[in-house]
C-alpha cells in the first residue's frame, strides 16, 4: 500500500530502537521525580539513623544524579528499551540497599518499597516485578551484612513526615502517566477504527463500509418511503492504462476518478471504491431521472478530464445507476441492478451511463 510506504521501509530494529528511546524518554522525568522524593524519605531514615556523611554523599548522587546518568545510559545503548529496564532494576536494587542503610527504619521503607513496586508493576507486569523484587532483597542482604545488620524499625517523627511527600506525590505521578497512556491507546482505537473504514488509496470508503451504509439507507427508504439511488462506475480499458504506463500512473488515474467523484457528489451522497477499479455511490433522495443527470454529470467530468498530468493519461467510465424499488428485497439485490446496468451500459460500447429500470418505486 502506498500510504505506509515509508513504515515498510523501515527496519524493525530502527523502529524498536525508537520505540525504547520514546519509553526511555517516558521514565526520565517521573523518576526524576520519583527519585527526588524519594531522597527525602531516605534522608528521614538517615537522620534517624544519625549516618556518616558518605552515606549522604552516595544518597545525593543517588537521588540527583542518577536520572541523569540514566537516561544517557538508555539513550547510549543499542537497545534503549532493555537499557531502561536494566535502569529500572537498578532503582529497585538502590531501593533495597537504602531501605537496610536505614536499618528497616519502618515508615519509609514501607513506603519505598509499595512505591518501587508499583511502578515496576506498572511498566513491566508481574514477573518484571518480581525480577525486581529480587534484586531488592539481594541488595538489602548485602548492605545488610556489610552494615552489620542493625535494626531502627521506629519511624520518629522526622522519618514519617519525609515520607510524606513520596507517599502522595508519586502515586498521582504514576496515575497520571497510566491515564495519559489509556487516553492514547483510546485516540489510537478512533484512528485504526476509521482507518479500517476507509481506501487506502483513494480515502473513499472502503467496499464494507460502504455496503453497509447502502444497507442502512435501504432501511431509511423502507421506513420514511423516500426515493434512493445506487450508482455503479467502472473505469473503462483500465487494464491498457496499466500496461500502457505502469501500475503507479494507474493508481494516480484512480485517485484522481475517487477526486472527481467526491467534487461532483453533494455532502450526503455516500461515495465508496468497489473494488479495483469499480466504484459505487449511494444518492439519498434522488428518483432514476436525478441518479440519470449525477451519472452523466460524472461521466462527462471524468472524460474531460486527465487523471495523470505527467503522461497525460485520460480515461473514460461506464455507469450503470437503479432507483430503489419494491421489488428490491434486500440491498444486494438493489446493488445487482445498478450492476446490471454498468454492464449493460459496457456492452452497449462503454463511456455511458445507463439506469435499471424495472421495479417501481418503494
Ligand atoms: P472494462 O472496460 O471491461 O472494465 O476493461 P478493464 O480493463 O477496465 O477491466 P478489467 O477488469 O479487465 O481490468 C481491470 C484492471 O484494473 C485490471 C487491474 O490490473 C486494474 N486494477 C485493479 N485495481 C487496481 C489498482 O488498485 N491500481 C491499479 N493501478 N490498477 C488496478
Ligand atoms: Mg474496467
Ligand atoms: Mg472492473
Amino acid at each position: 500500500m502506498h500510504g505506509t510506504e515509508t513504515h515498510d521501509g523501515e527496519r524493525p530494529l530502527e523502529r524498536m530502537a525508537e520505540e525504547g528511546l520514546r519509553f526511555a524518554r517516558r521514565m526520565y522525568l517521573p523518576r526524576m521525580l520519583g527519585l527526588g522524593v524519594g531522597t527525602l524519605a531516605v534522608g528521614g531514615g538517615l537522620w534517624e539513623a544519625q549516618a556518616p556523611l558518605w552515606a549522604w554523599l552516595l544518597l545525593a548522587l543517588n537521588g540527583f544524579v542518577w536520572p541523569h546518568v540514566a537516561y544517557r545510559i538508555a539513550r547510549a545503548s543499542r537497545d534503549p528499551y532493555r537499557g531502561e529496564l536494566h535502569n529500572l532494576m537498578f532503582d529497585s536494587a538502590c531501593g533495597g540497599a537504602w531501605v537496610a542503610a536505614i536499618g528497616f527504619n519502618l515508615v519509609p521503607s514501607a513506603v519505598l518499597l509499595s512505591m518501587l513496586a508499583m511502578d515496576k508493576a506498572a511498566v513491566g507486569g508481574v514477573r518484571f516485578l518480581a525480577r525486581c523484587l529480587n534484586a531488592q532483597i539481594a541488595t538489602a542482604a548485602l548492605v545488610a551484612l556489610i552494615d552489620g545488620f542493625w535494626l531502627h524499625l521506629d519511624s520518629g517523627f522526622v522519618a514519617v513526615v519525609a515520607s510524606l511527600p513520596l507517599l502522595f506525590a508519586y502515586p498521582a505521578t504514576v496515575g497520571y502517566t497510566a491515564y495519559r497512556l489509556a487516553r492514547r491507546v483510546r485516540q489510537q482505537n478512533d484512528v485504526l477504527a476509521t482507518l479500517s473504514t476507509i481506501d487506502g488509496l483513494t480515502r473513499l470508503m472502503n467496499r464494507t463500509h460502504w455496503e453497509q451504509a447502502v444497507a442502512t439507507e435501504f432501511q431509511r427508504c423502507r421506513r420514511i418511503g423516500h426515493s434512493s439511488a445506487v450508482l455503479m462506475l467502472d473505469v473503462d480499458h483500465f487494464k491498457a492504462v496499466n500496461d500502457a504506463h505502469g501500475h503507479q500512473v494507474g493508481d494516480e488515474a484512480l485517485r484522481a476518478v475517487a477526486a472527481i467523484l467526491r467534487d461532483t457528489l453533494r455532502l450526503h451522497d455516500i461515495a465508496g471504491r468497489y473494488g479495483g477499479e469499480e466504484f459505487g455511490v449511494v444518492l439519498p433522495g434522488i428518483e432514476a431521472s436525478g441518479a440519470a443527470a449525477i451519472a452523466e454529470r460524472i461521466r462527462k467530468k471524468i472524460e474531460s478530464s486527465v487523471v495523470e498530468p505527467r503522461r497525460g493519461v485520460r480515461v473514460t467510465a461506464s455507469i450503470g445507476y437503479a432507483a430503489l424499488g419494491l421489488d428490491d428485497h434486500d440491498p444486494g439485490a438493489w446493488i445487482a441492478r445498478a450492476d446490471r446496468a454498468l454492464y449493460a451500459a459496457k456492452a452497449a460500447g462503454r463511456n455511458r451511463a445507463m439506469g435499471h429500470e424495472i421495479g417501481v418505486r418503494a
